[in-house]
């Protein structure tokens, strides 16, 4: 194994920054731990540990994006399946339909929950294991029927996580791939993105724009020039939900 020291540039706030990466196999060129110097009032994710036994370390994850995933069963029913070593899945972090959150697999970041032994890759998302952070969304008791599935207490929950993850990985705040492309992308995708997988969540509803409006809202009030508790620049973005098809937003 060769430990090398890559440079890596915040996509998002243009930050240089160095972080000892794995370079045989296939080591992503363009992301990495970037805990940037000018974001002192980042604050801490305040979310619950539940250790999940599937995960390994399998090199040390150097998150280049993050894959988003719906469960097939509730939030409680999805927590026991990732505590379940016969399973053989999990995902860092399930978020439910009222906004709660739970992290069941750590992150090489220090102010994250959960032991620090190094195994930080989820099993999600088979080879892309080792690029993505997986986040899951409570999803399919209700039948799985459109827009209204995804609430909007679960997505600002989400997008408030993304947009930690984003500043602490410098993971561009982005969707490259269209729902029906695969590749290894950077930034954010759906599980249906990933090479390799079978699996067509996040389905067809799923409200990328409202979702990555969140994120970016989010992550300009995490900023540093924002204070803790400080009013954001702009108003949340709202969402405004049909009957089917995709769902419309405005920034108010
Ligand atoms: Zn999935």
């Amino acid at each position: 194994m060769t430990i090398k020291n890559m440079q890596f540039t915040c996509p998002n706030c243009g930050e240089e920054s160095t972080y000892p990466v794995q370079t045989d196999g296939e080591a992503p060129e363009q992301s990495g731990l970037a805990f940037h110097q000018d974001l002192g009032n980042l604050r801490s994710l305040d979310i619950p540990y539940t250790n999940s036994p599937n995960r390994d370390a399998y090199g040390p994850l150097v998150p280049q994006g993050i894959v988003v995933h719906y469960t097939q069963g509730k939030y409680q029913g999805a927590i026991g399946h990732f505590q379940n070593s016969a399973s053989k899945v999990s995902a860092h972090f399930i978020v439910a339909r009222d906004g709660r959150r739970i992290q069941m697999v750590p992150l090489p970041d220090p102010d994250t929950n959960g032991p620090r032994d190094g195994r930080y890759t989820a099993w999600h998302c088979k080879g892309g294991n080792t690029r993505y952070i997986g986040i899951e969304h409570e999803y399919g008791y209700t039948g799985a029927t459109g827009p209204q599935d995804w609430t909007t207490e679960m997505m600002e929950s989400s997008a408030e996580l993304s947009a930690y993850l984003c500043h602490t990985y410098a993971i561009p705040v982005e969707v490259p791939l269209a729902p029906d492309e695969r590749d290894w992308f950077t930034g954010f995708g759906g599980h249906y993105n990933v090479p390799n997988n079978s699996h067509t969540d996040p389905g067809p509803y799923f409200p990328w724009d409202y979702y990555i409006d969140l994120v970016q809202w989010f992550y300009g009030r995490m900023a540093a020039d924002s204070p803790p508790g400080a009013a954001p620049a702009s108003a949340k973005p709202i969402r405004e939900v049909h009957g089917s098809g995709k769902p419309a937003y405005q920034t108010l």
